[in-house]
């Protein structure tokens, strides 16, 4: 049986940016997905904020980025969902969904490594699928061994086996939404129908300014 390979990609993308794209695709071709889903969270269980752009906007901005890529989709199943949403539970609903000729990945970013232990369902999360970490500028690279008393040698095995050296791009949504706020240039951060969209719109300016 053939077997088809997802990634899915998590994150709050408020908004998204070049270096969830870049990093993205450069995991798609290591891992050989055909597909790799955009998943945006209602609310990140682990984030005190809430996203400045609402739900349909973050939405919005994601399906203007990944126009034009075959490759690339965006799903609202977690905004379809109360908040917050739990990779765990997406995961089990895209491999009941997709049957067990797909395999599942998960894909984040190095500096979420230390968030893991503070995930829902961590181990089993570990088991069920390939979660991929990806290379990020400004970050060190990924490393699991300091995990191997909490979830034992083979999980952390799997987690080193599945990092992959993604190209470096130092780019945040924080920073993006910084810069918006001040008036300074964002070129070379956002894809172009995402900062048209953001312009029009007025999003990420402080509030009181027209
Ligand atoms: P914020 O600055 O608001 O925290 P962010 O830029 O980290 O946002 P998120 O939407 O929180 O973006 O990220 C979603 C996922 O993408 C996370 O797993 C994150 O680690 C990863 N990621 C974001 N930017 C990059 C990047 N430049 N390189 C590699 N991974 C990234």
């Amino acid at each position: 049986m053939v077997e088809r390979k997802t990634a899915l990609f998590g994150g709050t993308f408020d908004p998204i940016h070049l270096g969830h794209t870049t990093v993205a695709s450069d995991a798609a071709r290591h891992i050989g997905a055909e597909k790799i889903i955009f998943i945006p969270a209602k609310r990140s269980p682990l984030k005190v904020f809430l996203p400045k752009a609402s739900d349909d906007e973050r939405l919005a901005m994601i399906a203007l980025a990944v126009a034009g890529n075959k490759n690339f989709d965006v799903s609202d199943c977690e905004l379809k969902k109360p908040a917050p949403s739990y990779t765990l539970d997406t995961i089990r609903q895209f491999q009941a969904d997709y049957g067990s000729e797909t395999r599942i990945y998960w894909l984040l970013g190095a500096d979420s490594v230390d968030d893991l232990p503070y995930w829902h369902g961590i181990a089993e999360l570990i088991d069920r699928c390939n979660l991929c970490t990806m290379y990020r500028g400004g970050c060190e690279p990924p490393d699991f061994t300091k995990f191997k008393a909490a979830w034992g040698p083979d999980r952390v095995e799997k987690l080193q086996r599945n990092i992959i050296e993604t190209s470096l791009i130092d780019v945040s949504s924080t920073e993006i939404r910084d810069r918006l706020a001040a008036g300074r240039d964002v070129t070379g951060m956002l894809h172009r129908p995402v900062a048209e969209y953001i312009r029009e719109r007025g999003l990420y300016r402080l509030s009181g300014e027209s």
